[in-house]
C-alpha cells in the first residue's frame, strides 16, 4: 500500500487579492508585509506568484510529481489582515468561494482553511460559520497578528469561542512582526522566515498559553507550522519558569504550559525538513501531534517528501504524520471512504 500524502501548510492567491496588495505596495505604506509583497510583486519571485493563483491543474501536476495526494490550502500571508474590517471582510468571502470551487472541481485533491478579517470580529464569526456549514471547509487560517493585536486580546474572543463551538483547528500561520516590534528585526533582513517569522507566531502561541485562553476555551484546536515555531525546544524552561512564577502569580488552573501544548497545540513540518528536529518534537508531543507539510510554492516539495520517506520510524506513526492526524484534526475523508 502506497503512504497517502496530505500537505498541511499549502498557499494560494486570489487575483483580486493580489491585485489589492499591489494597490497597497504603490501607496508607498511602509508595512513589512506590504514591502514584501511590492518585492514580489515587482518581480523578484515570479513562479512564485504564478504558482500561487493555480489552484487547478498545474498544482495537480506538481503535486502527482512528488506523491502528495492532497493539499489543505489556505490563502496565502498574510491574508486579509492589513485591509479595514470591511473590505477584509469582503475579500475574505470572495476567497472562500473560490476555494470551495476549486475543492469541489477536486474533491479528492484538495481540502482547505477558510481566510477570515479578525479585525471584523463579528463578521469572522459569520464567515467561519458559513465555511464550516455551507463551504464545508477544514478549517480557519489567522496570519499571526491584526493590526499588531493577538487572539488573546478579547476583542478576538468571539473567534475563539466560534472556533471550538464548530470544531474548526485554527492554522496560526507566520506574518511579518508589527510594526511596533519590526525595528530590530528589519536591520539584517531578519523580518522573515530566517528568524523573525517564529518570533512573532511563537510570541502569539506564548501568549495563548499564558493568558489563559485555553483554560477559558479548553477545545480550542490551535495548529503551528514550522515544527510549533520553537516551543517544543522550550518546553522544559517554560515549564520551569512558570513554576517560579506561579508563586508570586496564582493562576487558578493546575495545568502546566507544556499541558496546554499537548492538549491544545498541533504541530506541522513545513519548511522543517529536518530529521533530528522531528524526532525531538516527536519525543515531547508524541506522533499524534505532528503532521507533514511541505509549505508550497514557497519550499521544494521534493524534499519534504523525501525526508520523511527516509525517516525510519514504526510505519504506523510515519502515516499519521503524512495523512492520519490530518485526517482526524481537518476532518478530511480518509482514502478508502473516497477510492
Ligand atoms: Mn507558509
Amino acid at each position: 500500500m502506497t503512504q497517502r500524502r496530505i500537505a498541511t501548510e499549502e498557499a494560494f492567491a486570489t487575483p483580486e487579492q493580489i491585485a489589492a496588495y499591489r494597490l497597497l505596495g504603490e501607496s508607498g505604506w511602509h508595512d513589512p508585509d506590504v514591502l514584501f509583497w511590492k518585492a514580489v510583486l515587482g518581480g523578484a519571485f515570479q513562479d512564485i506568484v504564478t504558482n500561487l493563483l493555480d489552484i487547478g491543474e498545474g498544482r495537480i501536476a506538481a503535486m502527482d510529481r512528488h506523491g502528495i495526494d492532497v493539499q489543505l490550502l489556505s490563502l496565502t500571508s498574510p491574508g486579509v489582515q492589513i485591509f479595514s474590517p470591511e473590505r477584509g471582510s469582503d475579500l475574505a468571502r470572495a476567497s472562500n468561494d473560490l476555494l470551495a470551487e476549486a475543492i469541489a472541481r477536486h474533491p479528492t485533491r484538495f481540502a482547505g482553511l477558510a481566510t477570515i478579517a479578525p479585525q471584523d470580529a463579528a463578521g469572522a464569526v459569520r464567515e467561519m460559520e458559513r465555511a464550516m456549514g455551507a463551504l464545508s471547509l477544514n478549517g480557519v487560517v489567522i496570519n499571526s497578528h491584526t493590526n499588531g493585536q493577538y487572539l488573546d486580546d478579547p476583542a478576538f474572543w468571539p473567534i475563539l469561542e466560534a472556533a471550538e463551538a464548530l470544531d474548526a483547528p485554527i492554522y496560526i500561520h507566520p506574518r511579518s512582526l508589527p510594526a511596533l516590534s519590526a525595528a530590530p528585526y528589519d536591520t539584517h533582513n531578519l523580518n522573515g522566515g530566517i528568524w523573525g517569522y517564529a518570533a512573532e507566531t511563537g510570541l502569539h502561541a506564548m501568549r495563548l498559553i499564558m493568558s489563559g485562553i485555553f483554560a477559558r476555551f479548553p477545545g480550542l484546536k490551535i495548529v503551528l507550522g514550522h515544527l510549533g515555531e520553537g516551543l517544543p525546544w522550550w518546553l522544559y524552561r517554560i515549564d520551569y519558569m512558570y513554576g517560579l512564577q506561579s508563586r508570586r502569580i496564582p493562576r487558578g488552573s493546575n495545568l502546566l504550559p507544556s499541558d496546554y501544548v499537548r492538549r491544545n497545540i498541533w504541530i506541522t513540518t513545513s519548511g522543517m525538513n529536518d530529521e533530528a528536529a522531528v524526532r525531538f518534537c516527536l519525543s515531547k508531543l508524541g506522533p499524534e501531534r505532528v503532521l507533514w507539510a511541505v509549505d508550497y510554492p514557497y519550499q521544494e516539495a521534493g524534499e519534504a517528501v523525501s525526508f520523511l520517506d527516509a525517516m525510519d520510524m514504526p510505519p504506523e506513526d510515519k502515516a499519521a504524520i503524512f495523512a492520519g492526524n490530518a485526517e482526524r484534526l481537518f476532518n478530511i475523508p480518509p482514502k478508502e471512504s473516497i477510492a
